[in-house]
């Protein structure tokens, strides 16, 4: 039995699911939902087709039909307080008209990435993603945030709040029960060190359910946070003066016996020399790679090393300014962390971008991996020209793709007059 026949048949099976909410992201990763009733599903789900040209970043007009696989395997059941009942959601697959699938659909990009890192090499590619955020008050309080021009904390309290009487205190606790009904397997949650920040940690997974997660868990946050009447926003820098948000990026790779290929307790900081190799390539890209791992205006904003985010294109098993770190690990947890990540970027080009870039990058451009010689960006304009002069973007993404990634940060970037000084604006705030 295949998962596909196992799941169509559960589904038929199971009374009270009543709706199948496909799930699939754009060029940007705004994450898309697209509800079928599941009579109509269980008949249809060989042939279910979208306009395209509706979603940004996607095909032109003239061409916009594409349609929708299920991915069977990335299958989650959707707590009904949560989503409301008898829901299930599948990821989808965005196939073009000749059967293929659509280059602009990062999310395939990776997949078939991953499959032909197992075929050729027998790699797993695992992921673990760190994700932090911030509640604040009121519904829907990002888009109230360009009338009022602030954000209001929830909290006052910093790492080690606790209950009673504590929203965000009980907005991760929500939280984390749904990840847990949903088949995260949840590790640890903590307020983070700004006022009304948070993260909650869950182990690591292939790097397509791992960026899949990444998907899920804000939609999680933002829906626990809206019927608490607060709302969760994972720009990187909502607030001047504090921490931002991060989306810290650790992963590893095992071979076909399970073995951790980065682990090695002879190697430097317990690493392998493949791994080191990984993070030669990753700095060597450092920035070619950083509008895909910081992709928006106000990401350059958290890239201020006086707030433990990372712009020195270097590794260290310490320092939190480092684009790289490497934290303490074992034989199960050896790892890297890509730390100079935000968490509005599009998780499927994250991974592909982390993962592609440490396998197959070049190499050894840096002298001295523990000293920065460069430094990311401060500004998405020079991200945006790094990006694009750079020739390593078009093996990853190929030109048209590359060209109209180009083009929508280019135009996020316009829209955020430069003039303003050095609050954030309202105009740079993105909605994803
Ligand atoms: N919030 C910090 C960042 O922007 C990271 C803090 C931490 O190391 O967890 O990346
Ligand atoms: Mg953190
Ligand atoms: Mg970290």
């Amino acid at each position: 039995e295949t998962i596909q026949e196992e799941r169509v048949k559960w589904l038929t099976d199971t009374k009270g699911i009543k709706a199948v909410t496909v799930l699939f992201s754009d060029l940007e990763g705004r994450l898309h939902m697209l509800d079928y009733d599941k009579k109509f599903l269980l008949k249809s789900y060989d042939n279910l087709t979208f306009d395209g040209s509706s979603i940004r970043g996607f095909t032109a007009q003239r061409e916009s039909d594409l349609r929708l696989a299920l991915d069977w395997a990335a299958f989650y059941y959707a707590p009904a307080d949560v989503f409301g009942s008898g829901k299930v959601l599948v990821f989808g697959e965005v196939i073009d008209k000749n059967g293929s699938h659509y280059v602009g659909d990062l999310r395939g990009v990776l997949k078939a990435f991953c499959k032909e890192q197992y075929e050729k090499n027998g790699y797993t590619l695992n992921a673990a993603n760190e994700i932090e955020g911030f509640l604040f008050e009121g519904l829907d309080a990002e888009r109230n945030f360009p009338l009022t021009g602030k954000f209001e904390y929830t909290n006052q309290g910093g790492y080690y709040h606790s209950l009673p009487g504590d929203p965000l205190r009980e907005f991760i606790d929500l939280s984390a029960e749904v990840q847990r009904a949903m088949g995260f397997e949840n590790e640890k949650d903590h307020p983070e060190v700004a006022p009304s920040q948070f993260e909650i940690n869950y182990t690591y997974g292939d790097a397509v359910a791992a960026a899949d997660q990444i998907q899920l868990y804000k939609l999680i946050c933002r829906q626990v946070a809206n019927q608490m009447g607060m709302t969760a926003s994972f720009l990187p820098k909502p607030v001047v003066g504090v921490n931002g948000s991060g989306m810290h990026t650790n992963v590893s790779i095992t071979n076909k016996a399970g073995k951790n290929l980065f682990w090695d307790p002879k190697g430097e900081e317990k690493i392998s020399k493949m791994a080191w190799t990984f993070v030669d390539k990753i700095l060597t890209h450092g920035n070619d790679i950083c509008l895909l791992l910081n992709a928006s205006v106000n990401a350059y904003r958290r890239l201020d090393p006086h707030f433990e985010a990372p712009n020195q294109i270097k590794a260290s098993a310490t320092d939190r300014g480092s684009m790289v770190r490497i934290p303490i690990g074992n034989e199960k947890s050896a790892r890297v962390e890509v730390r100079s990540v935000g968490p509005d970027a599009n998780p499927y080009a994250v991974l592909y971008t982390v993962f592609k870039t440490g396998l197959t990058g070049n190499v050894a451009k840096i002298k001295n991996l523990r000293q920065a010689e460069r430094y990311l960006p401060d500004n998405i304009y020079t991200a945006i020209e790094d990006f694009k002069s750079a020739e390593w973007t078009t093996e990853l993404l190929g030109e048209d793709v590359k060209a109209r990634y180009a083009e929508l940060k280019q135009a996020s970037a316009d829209r955020c007059p430069r003039l303003l000084g050095t609050v954030v604006k309202a105009s740079e705030v993105q909605f994803h």
